[in-house]
């Protein structure tokens, strides 16, 4: 990590000969957030000594999400049907030749989105959009807004209830078009919505639609023919299919997470089989992964691009090199995790913070922590109850 001077300070320092002010303090700091598995807690961790530094109670058991900017953290509560959320006390800044942390308590925010069962959440460029199946409506919320206690939550409809999902694509939003009259299955292709939350102004069709994530300015969601890939354009996003190639075995992607730094998509896509997806390309877009066992998390490596990882039933967490797609380093962590039984049965999810990998191990009640670089396991954290969805926000810089 350099040590970067504010220039202000450089200038003023050049212009005398007493020395040079102490630099402003460089700090780094990560929390996690931790949600239990059936308690409706969330724990926020300071991952410099493993303290827990604040337990919020929330209505229901919560899956977290983390706001690209990571001030703010989403906890989604499907059975108690709203989405709380926490302000993280932890703030980036980009004072152009160099970086500024502000660090502050977390929080738990006024703002709340209430409406039947919401499932799907996905937040782009400071705007959250939660999807509420049983009513086939989308809410969206400002970070900003919810962290100021400013501003009434946007509605966006569907056609009608479903299993569904809507994106905030700059001022325009992208949202799943349900099946015409099975209420049941997935959807069946994206509308896109114009500012003005007018009808439809575009339409791709993408058979059981599932699955869905982001990489740098670009938009994927899975349908059972291939992806939709979604680009900023001239006056609208533009929506392409990009079709699985001829060549692949029997399979599709249901689950999603999309590169940082370097744009690519990593899905799941047979039972001990990940696909790595080059939108960019003219061919040769996808590459198959193979797993020793089934495949219980994987996650995009945000501070080192060339990574991946993916974490499998055998307890093993995987460092995967996605440029030349394949594993490269394993280490255990758990016991085992199948995957039969309940797809909601608690199960290890993953988390990034910088260089370190934190891994929840709900069964034994711990939180391991894995260095990217060496692979190896750097300590464990214990977590009372079973933790389960986790995300890390932090980084560093300078305070002044
Ligand atoms: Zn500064
Ligand atoms: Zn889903």
């Amino acid at each position: 990590m350099a040590i970067r001077f504010h220039r202000s300070m450089i200038l003023a320092c050049a212009a005398t000969f007493f020395g040079c002010p102490a630099s402003a303090e460089q700090i780094e700091a990560w929390r996690v957030f931790v949600a239990d598995h059936s308690e409706p807690v969330v724990r926020a961790i300071d991952l410099r000594d493993g303290d827990e530094i604040e337990r919020f109670a929330l209505t229901g058991a919560a899956r977290l999400h983390r706001s690209q900017s990571g001030r703010m953290v989403y906890a989604v509560q499907r059975d108690a049907n709203r989405v709380q959320m926490i302000g993280t006390g932890i703030a980036l800044g980009d004072h152009g030749d160099h970086g500024d942390i502000t660090i502050g308590a977390p929080r738990l925010l006024k703002a709340t989105l209430a409406g039947q069962k919401p499932v799907h959440l996905v937040e782009r460029d400071g705007m959250a959009a939660a999807f509420f199946d049983d009513e086939g409506i989308a809410r969206l919320v400002a970070e900003h807004a919810a962290l100021e206690g400013t501003g009434e939550p946007q509605e966006i409809a569907s056609r009608a209830p479903h299993h569904g999902v809507a994106i905030p694509f700059g001022v325009h939003m992208l949202m799943t078009r349900p099946h015409p009259s099975d209420p049941g299955a997935l959807p069946v292709g994206l509308d896109l919505f114009g500012p003005d939350g007018a009808p439809a102004i575009d339409y791709a069709p993408c058979p059981d639609l599932h699955g869905e994530a982001q990489s740098g300015n670009l938009v994927a969601l899975a349908c059972e023919t291939g992806l939709l890939v979604v680009a900023p354009g001239q006056a609208r996003p533009e929506i392409r299919h990009l079709p699985y190639a001829a060549g692949l075995p029997e399979g599709k992607t249901t689950k999603l997470v999309g590169g940082t730094g370097l744009r690519y998509f990593l899905g799941n896509f047979a039972p001990r089989v990940l696909v790595l997806i080059d939108p960019m390309q003219e061919q040769e877009n996808f590459r198959l992964v193979e797993l020793p066992t089934r495949a219980v998390d994987f996650a995009s490596h945000p501070a080192k691009p060339r990574f991946a990882l993916a974490f499998t039933e055998d307890g093993h967490l995987h460092r995967i090199d996605v440029v030349a797609g394949r594993i490269d380093r394993s280490v255990r962590l758990t016991g085992l995790y199948s995957m039969d039984g309940h797809w909601s049965d608690p199960r290890p999810r993953i988390a990034v913070a910088g260089p370190r990998i934190v891994v929840s191990d709900p069964l034994a009640g711990q939180l391991h922590v894995v260095d990217t670089e060496t692979f190896e396991t750097m300590g464990s954290i214990a977590v009372a109850g079973e933790p389960f969805s986790i995300v890390a926000v932090g980084g560093a810089g300078e305070t002044h």
